[in-house]
């Protein structure tokens, strides 16, 4: 498929924004029954947005860096009266009346967005499985996951059906499907990205972020939906850094770690791309350092704890009052206890049951305030790490793409797909997933550099480096 870089270019040019949605609109005829990619597809307004950037060409306007490009937006981000479901049956049929900001920058940049995507139900989960509306498959081998949260996202780029999408990481939801689905993904600093119309999973650690087949095209794509939103009280102040421009940058004079508890566990395969990054990267001029950060390995569990005391808050909203479905009750109790009961699925139920507990009264200090002292030794560790290196080296996942129904018996293997993504995510740092390698049957997997926040520019040279010596130009 022609790249996001390549249709913005000629359309500037005078090309054509209608073609570039046609493609995507065949592309999506073609195999959405089969991987159930879109939960909802307005290719009639898609292609009046295109003319529209069409005539603007025509009228000498210049509509900007991703004009005329098709993105796919993951079902949990708003747009004005446009179905918007998390993949929840309690909010089937709401139709948001406000956009997201990153909707109204991707117009600002001239892009298209293009449906809305699947996922896990309220972004809960590694794998697609948990959406009410059937789980996606993925496109390289649709008998296997295309991983998850943002398995919808994934899988719109991975069939070449839009050129870029957008997902939301809270744990690894961006990174862990793009590595699955042979993508870069990126999950950005924390508050690089506005999160206004991002439905919320757990607010201080969700972020928006780009997939792509290239390096470039992510860049690109985060170029245009970063930068300060007065909308988003955890926005960082500054403008939109430049990345584009310093994706050719190199590595040359970087300190790159390899991070121990960053590979321990994951399969011989997953190991050998890393170490093949590791020497890529020495090649293009990084000094490589070893070390070893083991409160990495507190991860998990202080994630567990943290992520479902807030979706327990951020999902007390879905009352049957203000939201989508109601089921009535005789009630007000029994109509909230009805509506909860038919509306959320059981991994959602099983969050917020976690995540009441921790946060009840008597349980409050051994669990959510134990997990958040936990959380700061994380972001110490991490910062130490940045003393010594630019940036850590490590897989994306333990393994390639999973077959269905192989972890849903068990939580606690599905939450391991996350081992290596999430302490990104708790530190509030940046992290970039690229494709390095192939395992068992061919499948790709996800090489991820880590570095501190804002170092979005150095990762995206530093991945690039990883692209070339791929044979991906
Ligand atoms: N898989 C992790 C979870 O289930 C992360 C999800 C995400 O990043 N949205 O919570």
């Amino acid at each position: 498929m022609r790249s996001a870089l390549d249709i913005a270019q000629s359309v500037r040019a005078g090309g054509s924004a209608r073609a570039a949605v046609e493609a995507t609109v065949a592309a999506v005829a073609a195999r959405n029954e089969e991987l159930n990619v879109f939960l909802h597809v307005d290719a009639e307004a898609a292609l009046a947005e295109a003319d529209a950037i069409d005539a603007r060409v025509t009228a000498g306007e210049d509509p900007g860096i991703l004009a005329g490009v098709p993105v796919a937006i993951k079902d949990n981000i708003c747009q004005t009266g446009v179905p918007t479901t998390c993949s929840s049956k309690i909010l089937d049929g709401w139709r948001p009346p406000y956009n997201a900001t990153v909707i109204d920058r991707l117009r600002a940049a001239g892009a298209i967005p293009f449906g809305k995507t699947n996922l896990d139900e309220f972004a809960m989960g590694s794998s697609t499985e948990n959406s009410a509306f059937g789980p996606t498959r993925n496109p390289l081998d649709p008998s296997r996951v295309p991983g998850g949260s943002s398995g919808g996202s994934a899988a719109a780029v991975a069939a070449n059906m839009t050129p870029l999408s957008l997902g939301s990481d809270t744990g690894g939801s961006i990174r862990q499907p793009a590595a699955l689905c042979g993508l870069v993904g990126v999950k950005p600093t924390y508050g690089l990205v506005s999160r206004y119309g991002l439905i919320a999973f757990a607010s201080s650690l969700d972020q928006i972020g780009p997939f792509a087949h290239s390096v470039t095209d992510a860049a690109l794509l985060l170029e245009a939906i970063s930068g300060h939103d007065p909308l988003d009280s955890t926005s960082l102040p500054e403008p939109a850094p430049s990345l584009v421009a310093h994706v050719n940058d190199g590595v040359a004079g970087k300190r790159v770690a390899w991070v121990r508890e960053l590979v321990e566990g994951a399969d011989e395969s997953v190991v050998a791309s890393v170490e093949k990054a590791r020497e890529a990267l020495r090649d293009a001029g990084a000094t490589i350092v070893e070390l070893s950060i083991p409160e990495l390995r507190l991860g998990l569990s202080a994630y567990y704890l943290i992520a479902p005391a807030e979706a327990s808050s951020n999902l007390a909203r879905y009352d049957g009052v203000r939201f989508g479905q109601r089921v009535d009750g005789e009630d007000v109790t029994a109509m909230m206890e009805a509506t909860r009961t038919a509306g959320f699925g059981a991994e959602v139920k099983r969050r917020i049951m976690l995540g009441t507990y921790a946060l009840s009264a008597g349980y409050f200090d051994a669990y959510y305030g134990q997990a958040l002292k936990v959380r700061t030794l994380m972001i110490e560790a991490f910062s130490r790490a940045y003393g010594e290196a630019d940036m850590l080296l490590g897989a994306t996942t333990p393994s390639v793409a999973f077959e269905f129904g192989s972890k849903t018996k068990d939580p606690m293997a599905m939450y391991l797909s996350d081992v290596f993504t999430i302490p990104t995510n708790l530190a509030g740092d940046a992290a970039i997933s690229v494709p390095v390698g192939t395992g068992e049957a061919g499948l790709p997997i996800g090489v991820q550099l880590l570095g501190p926040g804002r170092s979005e520019a150095s990762l995206f040279a530093a991945a690039r480096v990883l692209e070339k010596a791929e044979g991906r130009s």
